[in-house]
């Protein structure tokens, strides 16, 4: 299978545990709709390494034009997500399942899922915050500085450091 971006042969590779095919070139995952759905609901990634993937992905990573199912060559659906303020979509073939996510896509889904679930929960991120280092807590908050249409979760990391 080809990467729908690029054209390069996509990889076998893991992700917490699932495998998954990635684009060596673009970084693009393509995956079925349930591995993402499981990969979401496992909360196993930190959210602080999240933010870190999000931040290292290019702001114009989303695919803007329609693109081809990699295994069926369907033109696959664009559906629409949110992470706090910030739409992304990402591109669904409605004939085998299968779910393209441009690089930053998978840790914004999983970032999204974590914010939506009530204050203990944020708490917990605050938590974990607390942990790291001034220096660490720094370069995060440096790198999510650089990233203007993430006020949700700016503001979130601001509360009482
Ligand atoms: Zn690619
Ligand atoms: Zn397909």
């Amino acid at each position: 299978m080809l990467c729908p971006k690029c054209s390069v042969k996509l990889e076998r590779t893991q992700y917490e545990h699932f495998g998954i095919r990635q684009c060596p070139r673009c970084h693009g995952m393509l995956m079925r709709r349930d591995r993402v759905q499981a990969i979401r609901n496992r909360r196993e990634t930190p959210p602080e390494a999240l933010v870190e993937e999000i931040a290292q992905s290019p702001a114009d990573a989303d695919a803007q034009h329609r693109l081809r199912c990699p295994e069926c060559r369907v033109t696959m659906r664009k559906e629409r997500r949110r992470m706090g303020p910030t739409e992304f979509w990402v591109d669904v073939c409605p004939r085998c399942d299968l779910i393209w996510l441009d690089v930053g896509e998978l840790a914004m889904l999983q970032l999204a899922f974590e914010l939506s679930e009530q204050g203990a929960e944020r708490l917990q991120i605050r938590e974990r915050l607390q942990k790291m280092s001034p220096v660490q807590r720094e370069e995060l908050q440096r790198r999510i500085d650089s990233l203007p249409e993430y006020d949700a979760f700016r503001n979130l990391l601001t509360i009482d450091f």
